[in-house]
């Protein structure tokens, strides 16, 4: 079988390990003779299956003992209505810094619940998109502020925290968590939609500061409240079981790698040697300025967009799968989440130096 790697930015490649072993006790999990998937969400099996999750993840992200970890339904989009719904007023303000399409999005769902207020957006400086690093929050009363440090679609990230004063932050993390170190205490709240880089879609990973919990507003859809979730650890319905099964394979393999440190060196290798192949060719571009390139998704273009569909054919051919970038930007983007191994990127490298041998 020819080795392929999948590039895609979401639902996107899980670590192979994890995936054999899924497959391996697939049919009969645990000696029980069913799947984890036909099993009670309440059966002692499953929640222990629970609670090693929640622990290795708060291991692997050092995550201090007043956050609330809840897995819940819904995606990242199920919180871009969770995040205003539970932490403020229809009258309140939540601020906004807005650097591609998911931030965006943000701020049209908070502005049902919220009065959503944009304080920052990405710019162009020398012609590249750039993020001007925010320094004050005019509106010091907002519930909090909102931003999306790794903005899967355009391959915009930074690692620069807003200052906002006492404003709690909250971080969409969804194609960024675990690929690197994090202090959680800076944060009020973190989420992520476990596609990206966790697990299967339609889970959601919610990290809250305790003290931020209790100020849902009453309209609040009873699945979506985060202290009714806490209360109930994360089973007030039926909470995603299967997805949450694979998450913690996938946090066990993690920590087995070294955990996010480690992850973190590889995740560094693999972006510098591709955003190093596309800088030392006119052939290939990147549109990101230096300082806010992403590590997780690389964009790029060939100088000749009439090849596009020429280099993704004969990319797939070679088993380079799933690199189109999204409809919105067009060209190319390469997704290198935590199971993407170096590997895979040296090929993707080595493909793009003999295609513009060939075609440059
Ligand atoms: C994928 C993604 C989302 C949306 O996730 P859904 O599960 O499709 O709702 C939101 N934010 C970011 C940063 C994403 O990458």
């Amino acid at each position: 079988m020819m080795t392929a790697y999948n590039f895609s930015a979401g639902p996107a490649k899980l670590p192979e390990e994890v995936m054999l072993q899924a497959q391996n006790e697939f049919v009969d999990w645990n000696g029980q003779h069913s799947s984890v998937m036909e099993i009670s969400h309440r059966s002692k099996a499953f929640l222990r299956v629970a609670e090693e999750a929640e622990s290795d993840f708060r291991d692997l992200l050092t995550i201090p003992a007043n956050y609330k970890v809840l897995f819940m339904h819904g995606g990242g989009r199920g919180q871009f209505a969770a995040v205003p719904l539970n932490l403020s007023a229809p009258e309140q303000c939540s601020t906004h810094i807005v650097t591609g399409s998911w931030s965006k999005g943000a701020v049209a769902e908070s502005d049902k619940y919220n009065n959503a207020v944009v304080i920052a957006e990405a710019t162009i400086k020398d012609g590249l998109k750039y993020v001007e690093p925010v320094k004050s929050d005019l509106q010091p009363d907002a519930a909090y502020c909102h931003f999306c440090p790794n903005e899967t679609v355009d391959g915009i990230a930074f690692d620069w925290l807003p200052q906002v004063g006492s404003v709690p932050l909250v971080a969409d993390m969804s194609s960024t968590i675990l690929s690197q170190p994090l202090d959680i205490d800076k944060y009020g709240l973190i989420y992520a939609g476990a596609q990206k880089n966790i697990g299967p879609s339609g889970l959601s990973v919610v990290i809250v500061r305790d003290d931020l919990l209790g100020k849902a507003q009453a309209i609040t859809p009873s699945f979506l409240d985060y202290s009714l979730q806490s209360q109930n650890d994360s089973m007030y319905n039926t909470p995603p079981t299967y997805s949450w099964y694979l998450a913690g394979l996938v946090f066990k393999w993690l920590k087995d790698k070294g955990g996010v440190n480690a992850i973190a060196a590889i995740n560094d290798q693999k972006s510098a040697l591709l955003y190093e192949a596309i800088d030392s060719s006119d052939f290939y571009n990147n549109p990101v300025h230096p300082d806010n390139r992403s590590k997780m998704n690389v964009p790029f273009t060939l100088a000749n967009g009439e090849l596009d569909s020429v280099f993704l054919e004969q990319a797939e051919s070679a088993g380079l799968q799933a690199l189109k970038g999204h409809r919105s930007v067009g060209g190319m983007r390469a997704s290198i989440y935590n199971a993407m191994p170096l590997s895979g990127v040296q090929a993707l490298v080595a493909f793009m130096k003999e295609f513009e041998r060939k075609f440059g």
